[in-house]
């Protein structure tokens, strides 16, 4: 399982300190107190504004990699990939190396947390190479970084840690760290992923406990991702004072225009530790469903800005022919992406999990050609259905295996589904129908159906006659037999055996017939 989530907080830390290493960056990135100022007072919206405002006015690639930083800080990956493919590209033909550089570096991140680890790592690799090319170290240090997050998110601990040390000693050696005490950070937060991986429970309250620095951000994430380990460890009782304090350092928080809002993510995460912990008032008033809600409308308008953002890119030379290919990869990515953002580990296991029910759920029942049910699940239906079945159908495509043979097995596919769909309408919701086999469909219709069950049995079988059966301007002559009772039992296989044998009535009698009797 991947663990992104962990490292978000990290990420924007390395990638203050690799910034501030580099003569280059500091001059390239002169808006950086600014944009620190704001965002460690919670005052994330203002700083956005402040800078897109900016950006608007001189149009400055520096400005643009104050936004992607903030960006990158709330998680926003849709906005993200835009400014990101700007910056790079238009530091591209400014001929300016740190933008390049930064530019790739953030497209690494942005499909780190989109789960496209390939193009994630071919960005990484390429902004490690443009550091060899302008020997700028900074490049060769992120890369590094975020080829460590990939490996992390395997569970590849070793590798992972042997890149982290490799971005770790580039900024070591850097001779301009001037801001001791973002380094002292990135030290004890490296040292409390080496704690993750021991899987050690006092070491986390340890660190969170000693590790009270005033860097914001970095507080607000040391609590919340603990908490997260430990809700995840069963600790809840333990975790919920972490996220009480990261839930009011939150609330001092403004995130203005910015798309993305964290708290309802830390909301969903602090409304889940109560409820295990039985307080259900609390829960309640955090509404778990509130929130989750409120991500999926997000989640939502950020696919399709994605989607738009994507287009207008399409349009420049500079992007790669595959990468037009992935909008709608990308487009589901983002949705998943997003939600990853912000330490979200529990909301995602949980619907993740809701989810992989339902879908296990449908697909023991379903036909997976017509999307009908199966024969075991129409059986089940049948015999615990608490309404009046009206009658049973068995319906069996006549001379199916002439279809196959004279226009080929697809055809004959895409027959049965047309089919399949032509009786589900006829239905109407007042029964259901199943796949009982090949080309033998069950039919059940509940007494609310307002046909008589015979006219309907004749309505399908006409329809199917008359419909449109051509693919490629070849005509397909499709035609039905049905056998069909009027229903007295809720035993599947007395009724089955009926409207089975009414179907070889039909058939014998020349097929393309409906057989009836009344029982
Ligand atoms: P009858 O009118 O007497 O029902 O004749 P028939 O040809 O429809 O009946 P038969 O049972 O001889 O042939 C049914 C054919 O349906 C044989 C089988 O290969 C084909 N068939 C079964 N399942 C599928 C399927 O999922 N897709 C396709 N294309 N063909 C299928
Ligand atoms: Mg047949
Ligand atoms: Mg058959």
């Amino acid at each position: 399982m991947k663990q992104k989530y962990f490292f978000i907080v990290l990420t924007l830390l390395l990638t203050s300190l690799a910034l501030n290493s580099n003569p280059s960056y500091a001059d390239f990135n002169t808006l950086k107190p600014t944009v620190l100022n704001l965002t460690e007072s919670g005052k994330w919206g203002e700083g956005y504004a402040f800078l897109l405002e900016d950006y608007k006015e001189n149009g400055s690639l520096k400005t643009l990699s104050a936004i992607l930083e903030i960006e990158s800080y709330v998680g926003d990956t849709s906005l993200m990939l835009g400014h990101a493919m700007t910056l790079y590209e238009e530091s591209l033909l400014a001929r300016e190396p740190v933008g390049e550089i930064l530019g790739t570096y953030y497209l690494g991140m942005v499909y780190y947390h989109l789960y496209d680890d390939e193009k994630a790592s071919s960005y990484f690799n390429q902004c490690k190479d443009l550091s060899e090319k302008y020997g700028i170290e900074l490049g060769n240090s992120l890369s590094h970084y975020g080829l460590g997050l990939i490996e992390y998110s395997y569970e590849n601990y070793e590798p992972a840690l042997a890149h982290l040390e490799a971005a770790k000693s580039g900024f070591d050696d850097s001779k301009i760290i001037s801001d001791w005490t973002l380094y002292a950070e990135f030290i004890s937060y490296n040292a409390f992923l080496i704690d993750f991986i021991d899987v050690s429970i006092e070491n986390i309250n340890t660190i969170v406990s000693t590790y009270q620095h005033e860097n914001w951000p970095m507080r607000l994430n040391t609590l919340w991702d603990a908490a997260i380990y430990l809700n995840s460890k069963g600790y809840q009782d333990q975790a919920l004072p972490l996220l009480e304090e990261a839930a009011e350092l939150l609330e001092s928080s403004d995130f203005g225009i910015l798309s993305t809002d964290i708290t309802a993510y830390l909301n969903f995460d602090l409304a889940y530790t109560y409820y295990t912990l039985g307080d259900f008032e609390n829960a309640a008033k955090l509404t778990l469903e509130d929130a989750y809600d409120y991500n999926v409308k997000e989640d939502v308008n950020r696919v399709e800005y994605l989607n738009e953002t994507l287009r207008s890119l399409e349009t420049r030379d500079l992007r790669e022919t595959s990468e037009r290919q992935a909008n709608i990869i990308t487009a589901i990515g983002v949705f998943l992406g997003i939600i990853s953002v912000g330490t979200l580990i529990i909301i995602k296991e949980y619907f993740k999990i809701k989810r992989l029910t339902q879908e296990v759920q449908i697909k023991s029942i379903t036909d997976g050609l017509t999307g009908l049910y199966n024969r075991t699940a129409v059986i089940e239906m049948f015999e615990n259905d608490t309404h009046q079945i009206k009658a049973l159908g068995v319906v069996d495509i006549d001379d199916f295996k002439m279809i196959n043979d004279v226009y080929g097995h697809a055809t004959g596919d895409w027959v049965i589904k047309e089919i399949a769909s032509i009786i589900s309408k006829a239905l109407d919701g007042f029964g259901y129908a199943g796949r009982y086999g090949g080309e033998e469909f069950i039919l059940v219709i509940e007494n609310s159906h307002p046909s008589d069950p015979v006219e309907l049995a004749e309505n399908i079988r006409e329809t199917i006659e008359t419909h449109q059966w051509s693919s490629d301007d070849i005509f397909i002559p499709v035609t039905v037999s049905i056998g069909i009772i009027r229903n007295k039992t809720h035993e599947f296989d007395d009724a089955f055996k009926v409207a089975d044998k009414l179907l070889y009535v039909a058939k014998n009698s020349g097929k393309n017939k409906v057989a009836h009797v009344d029982q």
